[in-house]
């Protein structure tokens, strides 16, 4: 099958990626179930492509896949997710199903490490195509290396999070990763309470 995502390299300021006509989530999907552009589709259980609306408003992009995910084929299914499935659901009123959430890197990472440079370079394309076809208004990245790669910066979540940042057509909202949540509990999960509450403010979602 020939490739539907074509994504540009050279950096814009924008994330944006050309989407090949007719392409859809699904028709991506399934792309990305047999790709091999890079080493950890010889170690994956499956591709965890991403889950929720189609046409979500709000968007959450996480890092990598964890053993739960790679597993099961969805995203933030483990113990993070429950937190961030509490979280949404507290300080938004929504439920996953109202969201789409997706990670930089869509195959697990051996041992949990951390995405090398080259994998998240092969991996680009995939999320900059679900933003060219979801849309979204706002788009939280969880933890450094989501809002490293969206926001185009060195800097780290501590340092970026507590503003917005307009992206051109949506809004990127940083916080913390919920596995930092989970390991530093109080002060970082009132944070994240925070920035959510700022995401549903640039929503527009009554509170
Ligand atoms: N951590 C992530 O960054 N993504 C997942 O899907 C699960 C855990």
């Amino acid at each position: 099958m020939a490739s539907t995502v074509r994504c540009s390299t050279e950096s814009t300021g924008h994330y944006h990626s050309p989407v090949a006509p007719g392409t859809d989530l699904a028709a991506l999907a399934w792309e990305a179930a047999g790709c091999t552009r890079c080493p950890l589709s010889g170690t994956r259980t499956q591709v965890v492509f991403g889950v929720g609306d189609p046409i979500a408003d709000l968007m959450f992009v996480g890092e990598a896949p964890g053993r739960d995910e790679d597993l099961q084929g969805e995203p933030f299914v483990g113990r993070s997710g429950k937190l961030l499935d509490r979280l949404v659901l507290e300080e938004l009123g929504v439920d996953r199903s109202r969201c789409y959430i997706a990670n930089v890197v869509k195959c697990r990472p051996p041992d949990n490490r951390d995405p090398k440079p080259d994998e998240i370079a092969a991996c680009r394309p995939y999320l900059a195509a679900q933003l060219e076809l979801i849309r979204p208004m706002v788009v939280v990245t969880l933890g450094n290396f989501a809002t490293k790669l969206l926001l185009e910066t060195d800097l780290g979540i501590t340092k970026v999070r507590g503003s917005s940042y307009p992206m051109g057509e949506w809004q990127l909202v940083p916080t913390y990763h919920p596995a930092a949540a989970l390991r530093s509990g109080g002060v970082v999960v009132a944070e994240m309470r925070a920035d959510l509450i700022r995401a549903k403010a640039l929503l527009g979602w009554s509170t």
